[in-house]
């Protein structure tokens, strides 16, 4: 049997929100909340809340309704707004936005509803023979009536993984980044290759050293526009640092004492270095 200190605690804990898929064909009941987003937007009110209750809104027929979940044991639902102007009090927001203002798990929450939305304006038409899909009832899933394709949302897994070496450890700046800000390094899983093969890959081409010691840190689901972020820390086995000049513009090792502009607070990035400086203190 394993010790309570061997379960593994997430970094990110979703801890209100049960995913789940609540059937297009349920209709959403008094209790119910709602989460509104319009192209890629989600609406809040000033005080910020993504959640607005369903007894609060008329919902045109035509808007496509789809549980993606409970939140504290009430049934939650997306709703694809056409354009409605916002009431009074309320606005859109973009995830990046969000990002300043609410919690990880609202952050969360926002993001499947996004991926949500696009995933069901996208994939109206079956990729293999052109007929109109349908969504299915008992998972997020659009299916051809006529072919059988069954389309699932788009979800890209991607590595990042800080390297350290004793005091220091390895940063890089992609062209993309803003002024000055460095990070840990970052790559996307390519098909038919292991989480851990691509960590190792990913580093080699990028900074070009030698890692060992791979251990998985966590993980962060990343809306930017539907990544999984998966997180580990190395320790550095040799190799001088060798960038390949184009998603990677400079690396460099940094002490504890001297890092550079970091990426923002809220992201596995900015918590792995965290970790890393905390073990200093
Ligand atoms: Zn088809």
């Amino acid at each position: 049997m394993r010790s309570e200190d061997t379960v593994f605690q997430p970094h990110y804990a979703v801890r209100s929100l049960q995913l789940g898929y609540l059937s297009p064909s349920r209709v959403p009941e008094a209790g119910a909340l709602l989460v509104i987003v319009h192209e890629g937007q989600v609406l809040v009110d000033d005080r910020h809340s993504i959640f607005f209750p369903f007894a609060s809104r008329q919902i045109p027929a035509t808007d496509p309704v789809v549980g993606i979940g409970w939140v504290d044991d009430r049934p939650c639902y997306v709703v694809a707004d056409p354009g409605t102007p916002a009431q009074p009090g309320t606005r859109f927001v973009g995830l990046r936005e969000l990002f300043n203002h609410v919690d990880e798990e609202s952050l969360g929450i926002a993001g499947r509803a996004v991926q949500v939305t696009e995933f069901l304006a996208t994939r109206r038409f079956c990729g293999r023979c052109g007929a109109a899909t349908a969504l299915a009832d008992h998972e997020l899933s659009m299916v051809c009536p006529v072919c059988g394709q069954i389309e699932y949302p788009r979800l890209s897994p991607a590595i990042i993984v800080l390297i350290r070496d004793n005091d220091r450890c390895l940063l890089a700046r992609s062209p993309r980044f803003p002024e000055g800000m460095y990070s840990v390094i970052a790559g996307f899983v390519e098909p038919g290759e292991t989480i851990e093969h691509a960590v190792h890959r990913e580093v080699q081409e990028e900074v070009g050293v030698r890692i060992r010691s791979v251990q998985y840190w966590g993980s962060q689901p990343w809306p930017f526009p539907n990544s999984l972020m998966i997180g580990f820390t190395a320790e550095y086995a040799g190799g001088q640092i060798a960038i390949d000049n184009r998603e990677i513009e400079a690396a460099a090792w940094f002490g504890r004492d001297r890092l550079p502009r970091l990426p923002g607070p809220t992201s596995i990035a900015y918590a792995l270095i965290n970790d890393f400086l905390k073990e200093g203190r």
